[in-house]
């Protein structure tokens, strides 16, 4: 019986096998080794997982859930097509997806699993992500960290010697840092840092704005589809600027009558602050573990953005060394997934262990958002205590009124990694009054305190007067029981997965839906009969039609999606 290697990840998942002696990846029902961690439900209760999902982020939000990773060990809910859903629940989805497609790779039935979670995950969180594997039906034979099963596929657990090194994680939208050691069997994380905020988004986000300006344009004056167009030819020229120095933009856009030339130089430049903040949970970490760069033994990276050329040259500079990048840095992780099974399997399994604990999620207070003047975003976080920190902590931040004669000020308290406070978990609010004056002249000291056992504790000031407020909030998340476990598995198999193999029909079904949705005129009339004809196909029922037809309504949404065809 084979135990699988699983990658749960916060935007993607992937699977693989310790088989014939290696790392095998086990390709998804749509032959990719990436599957998206996005759930659609729908309203007769079916569930899709993957990229037909995330297609549908867009065009069903209110049906489709994402980032879910995000919300491990709270009791967060989340509303999909009117029912709620915790997180586990979520991640039950993709696991049992997961565990569906290894099944029919390896032609038997999987039922345990080595699942990867994020070094500073702490005990509540792992436990969920146990649950979420029980959920799904797989036994979770051992949780492994990230950065080591990240170390483990460059196999630096093989190494006679004392080994220290450190793990650098640039995903989507967070930056994780992780100094490691090895010594006789056992894999030590020595020291965690990050940036929430951080990620290789950003960088596109970079060239997005540099991009309009040029055509003195802002983001206001775009509809969502034309935004979606510039965030995908940035995405490309940010991918393109790996190999070459300048990049030609044709027109794309009504408003751009010409080409335009990016320059890498510029890209570089522009981007100085976000390579700044890279360097600084670096040295967090390396301060940590009273280790300098000429102490490590090797650089591995992990995440698509570590895949920026620049981001390369900058970290071989800082530690004067290549780093080791000749694995895909998404599949990485569940390649040592995957090994630490097949050692498992033989009962030569690594031991991998945390030292320090730490707080999972940065705390904060809202705050009034200058921006947003059509009300839609709200307030803003500002993190008080960041996440990673090691607990016990406490950490204190000043605000002040943004109003003339403001005499309240009502603070809310938020845990999560958004910067806007909607998308966090509140945990409480307190009410604040102040003497009248100007606006910024009143004010408050916030500290916050987190210990061990999860106990967030409020400490506010009046600045001008002294006066002081205090709250108590239990962060802790209710333990579920037996019961409810039960309840939770009963609520899962009343829902019905489509068959595996519709879903590749699926998947360009709903990429047709969201293009539908985003064109007017000729193009949408164009892509509605593709649909009708797509469907007529699939009416048939015969599988070498449907194959070939999938091939031409694909080419069909490329054209479509790159606005070329008219
Ligand atoms: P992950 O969440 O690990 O899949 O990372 C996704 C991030 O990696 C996105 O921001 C992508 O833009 C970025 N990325 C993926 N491939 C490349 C590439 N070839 N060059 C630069 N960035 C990339």
């Amino acid at each position: 019986m084979s135990i699988i290697g699983i990658d749960l990840g916060t935007t993607n998942s992937a699977a693989a096998i310790w088989q014939n002696g290696q790392a095998e990846l086990i390709p998804n029902r749509l032959n990719e080794y990436l599957t998206p961690s996005v759930v659609h439900i729908s309203q007769d209760g079916k569930v899709l997982v993957g990229r037909a999902a995330q297609e549908r982020l867009l065009t069903h939000p209110n049906a489709t859930a994402s980032v879910f990773k995000r919300y491990m060990g709270t009791d967060r809910q989340l509303t999909l097509a009117k029912k709620t859903y915790s997180a586990p629940e979520l991640s039950a989805f993709v696991l049992k997806s997961l565990k569906e497609d290894a099944e029919n790779y390896l032609g038997e039935a999987v039922t345990e699993a080595v699942i990867s979670v994020p070094a500073y995950f702490n005990n509540i969180q792992r436990k969920a992500t146990i649950l979420a594997g029980e959920l799904a039906g797989l036994k979770v034979e051992r949780l492994i960290n990230e950065p080591t099963a990240a170390a483990i596929a460059y196999g630096l657990h093989e190494k006679p010697e004392h080994t220290q090194f450190i793990v650098l994680d640039l995903g989507g939208g967070t930056f994780d840092v992780s100094i490691m050691e090895y010594f006789e069997g056992v894999l030590e994380v020595h020291a965690s840092a990050g940036d929430n905020y951080l990620g290789g988004e950003d960088f596109t986000g970079i060239l997005v704005s540099k991009f309009l300006s040029t055509l003195h344009l802002n983001k206001t004056q775009l509809n969502p589809h034309e935004l979606q167009l510039v965030q995908a030819q940035m995405e490309q020229a940010k991918r393109q600027f790996n190999q070459a120095d300048v990049i030609k933009v044709e027109p794309f856009l009504k408003a751009q009558k010409e080409t335009i030339s990016l320059y890498k130089e510029d890209f570089i430049k522009l981007s100085e602050p976000l390579w700044q903040r890279l360097q600084r949970p670096i040295e967090t970490a390396l301060r940590d573990a009273k280790l300098k760069p000429a102490d490590l033994d090797e650089v591995i990276l992990v995440g698509g953005a570590t895949r920026m050329q620049y981001f390369r040259s900058l970290i071989a500079k800082m530690f004067r060394r290549v780093p080791s990048a000749n694995l895909d840095p998404d599949l990485v992780v569940a390649m040592g997934a995957s090994i630490q099974a097949g050692l498992k399997a033989r009962d030569q399994a690594l031991e991998d262990m945390v030292l320090t604990d730490v707080c999972p999620y940065s705390l904060g207070v809202g705050t009034y958002n200058e921006n947003d003047h059509l009300s839609t975003q709200g307030d803003l976080f500002s993190p008080i205590i960041e996440r990673n920190t090691v607990i016990p902590c406490s950490r204190m931040s000043a605000y002040y009124t943004v109003n003339d004669n403001q005499t309240k000020l009502n603070l809310e308290f938020f845990q999560g990694e958004h910067r806007l406070v909607k998308n966090n978990i509140s945990l409480g609010q307190l009410e604040v009054r102040l003497p009248k004056a100007k606006r910024g002249e009143e004010g408050v000291t916030v500290r916050l305190s987190y210990d061990v056992n999860g106990v967030l504790e409020v400490d506010v000031e009046v600045i001008s007067t002294g006066e002081k407020h205090y709250k108590m909030i239990l962060n802790t998340p209710s333990q579920l029981n037996e019961q409810d476990i039960a309840a939770s598995k009963a609520k899962l198999s009343a829902l019905k997965f489509h068959p595996r193999e519709q879903e590749m029909n699926l998947a360009l079904l709903a990429r047709a839906e969201r293009l539908y949705e985003g064109r007017l005129g000729d193009q949408r009339e164009a892509v509605l009969r593709a649909i009708r004809w797509f469907e007529s196909i699939l009416e048939q029922q015969d599988p070498s039609a449907i194959g070939e037809a999938q091939t031409e309504f694909s080419q069909f949404l490329d054209t479509i999606e790159q606005d070329r065809l008219f």
